[in-house]
Parts: structure tokens; C-alpha cells; sequence
């Protein structure tokens, strides 16, 4: 038997490089992350202190869920390579505050939320084979909510192309979606019925904020009646220890890749 952890945020990833995935987090050899990837995770803590707040009545201003932010900006827990990236940290704490105040002010308060970043139980998908993938964790950056439709997922994205015409990008994200879903209904015993969604806050030029619905998100990792899902082409990968490198990945490049100088695939 053997197990495969896989995060949410993983599904892309695997399917873009598998070569470099397998490099990155089955062989553990992370990549330093960008200030764009901080900006991001300083964006998620402050919207999540407020929208806790607000869950629990506990009356934080906005400005004072902002700290969250920039405590997040100025101690990030992971290694972030400034001078790889083309952010520098005032304009990130600028993008990023205005962002904030942005959200907690238009989106926020219309939002009828029941959770925030919630824990999850993981989920253990025997694939057959000898193969076991689990599923994991904290719905990372999401907010469980409730509409005229049910209970929904709320996904929060930051990025420079996160809005586009005013409407969030979810390309990329549905797979990640679906496994909140997942994760969520074995967790809780409670059906999701309401589209899941995604919230854009885009981190170039104006501050924009834009949503778009995703329906049947979990269909994309399970599957049909006729067409196999992700987890069924990811078994196929964990069952020959096989991870094909797709050069012509965007992310195909040393400042992206983790694995390049351990490569030969790539031009
Ligand atoms: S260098 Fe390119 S092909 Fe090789 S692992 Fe990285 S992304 Fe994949």
C-alpha cells in the first residue's frame, strides 16, 4: 500500500509539470516563494481576522484587522526571494492595504458567512491498486457560505490577472474547489449544494475585485458516469512512479522551477 498526501492547492501543480511537482513536494524540495506569493498570504490573514470577527461579534475595525496584514508582510513563515520578484515591500503594503479595505468594505459585509479557513478531516480515496490518496486540510484562504442555494465554498485569489473584465479568473482553480468540497461534505456530513465561487483581488494597477460562480467543481476530481476524474489520472502517476515534465509549462524556467538544474528536460 502507499499513500499520497495531496493539498487542495496541489491539483494544478501536478497537472501542469507532474515532473516538477514530484520534485517540489513528494522528493521535498521546495521552491523559495516570490513577494507576490507574500502579498497574498498577507492579503488572506487580514480578511480572514475580519470575517472571523465578524463570524464571532467581536467588533474589529478594519484598520485594526489590517495589522494582520502587515504583521503577515514584515514576518512571513516561509523563505520569500525579493529580489527575484518585481514587488518591493512599500508598494506590496500599499497594493495590499487598499486591497483590505476594499474587501472589508464592499465584499464583506454581504457575504452570510458560517466558517472561515476551516479544519477539515482528511479524506482517504482508496484508488485501487495498492494506491491511496488523501486528501488534506484547512480550507486554506476559503470561507464556508450560506446563500439561497445551500451551503457554498468561497475561495479568496489573489494575483496581477486575478479580475479580468470584472470578473475573477477560475481557471486553474476548479480542482482546488472540488477538494474543498470534498473535504467540507466528509467533514461536516452536510451537502454542498450552492456554486462554489471565486474571489478575485487583483494586485496590479487599479484595485479591482471581481467573483465568478463555479458549478460542480467536485465533478472535475471524481469524475462522471463516462469520463474519468483527476484522482483517476493521479493514481496513474503515483501506480508507475512516473511524472511526465511538460517543458512548455509557463513555469518553466529557473525562477519558477525548483528542479531546472535537475532537469534535462527543458530547452
Ligand atoms: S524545468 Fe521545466 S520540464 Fe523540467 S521540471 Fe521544471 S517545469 Fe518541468
Amino acid at each position: 500500500m502507499s499513500s499520497y498526501r495531496i493539498r487542495a492547492s496541489s491539483w494544478g501543480s501536478i497537472f501542469d509539470c507532474a515532473y516538477k511537482w514530484e520534485w517540489e513536494t513528494l522528493l521535498g524540495n521546495n521552491s523559495v516563494s516570490g513577494p507576490r506569493a507574500l502579498l497574498g498570504s498577507a492579503i488572506h490573514a487580514s480578511t480572514a481576522v475580519y470575517d472571523q470577527s465578524l463570524l464571532d461579534n467581536s467588533e474589529i475595525t478594519i484598520d485594526e484587522a489590517a495589522n494582520a496584514f502587515v504583521y503577515a508582510l514584515h514576518h512571513p513563515e516561509y523563505d520569500v526571494n525579493w529580489k527575484g520578484g518585481d514587488l518591493r515591500v512599500g508598494e506590496a503594503e500599499r497594493i495590499g492595504l487598499t486591497l483590505h479595505s476594499k474587501y472589508c468594505t464592499d465584499v464583506s459585509p454581504y457575504y452570510n458567512y458560517v466558517s472561515v479557513e476551516m479544519e477539515t478531516n482528511p479524506l482517504e480515496i482508496d484508488c485501487g491498486d495498492g494506491i491511496t490518496i488523501i486528501l488534506t486540510g484547512t480550507l486554506d484562504r476559503a470561507r464556508i457560505w450560506h446563500s439561497a442555494e445551500g451551503i457554498g465554498i468561497s475561495d479568496l485569489k489573489t494575483g496581477v490577472a486575478a479580475v479580468q473584465k470584472g470578473v475573477a479568473k477560475t481557471k486553474g482553480f476548479i480542482a482546488q474547489l472540488g477538494t474543498y468540497e470534498l473535504l467540507y461534505e466528509h467533514s461536516t456530513d452536510k451537502e454542498i449544494t450552492a456554486p462554489s465561487e471565486i474571489i478575485g483581488l487583483k494586485t496590479s494597477g487599479k484595485a479591482e475585485i471581481g467573483t465568478a460562480s463555479v458549478h460542480n467543481a467536485k465533478q472535475m476530481l471524481i469524475g462522471t458516469v463516462d469520463s474519468y476524474g483527476l484522482i483517476d489520472y493521479a493514481k496513474e502517476y503515483f501506480k508507475s512512479g512516473m511524472f511526465p515534465p511538460n517543458p512548455q509549462s509557463y513555469l518553466c524556467s529557473p525562477k519558477y522551477c525548483a528542479r531546472w538544474d535537475h532537469c534535462n528536460f527543458h530547452i
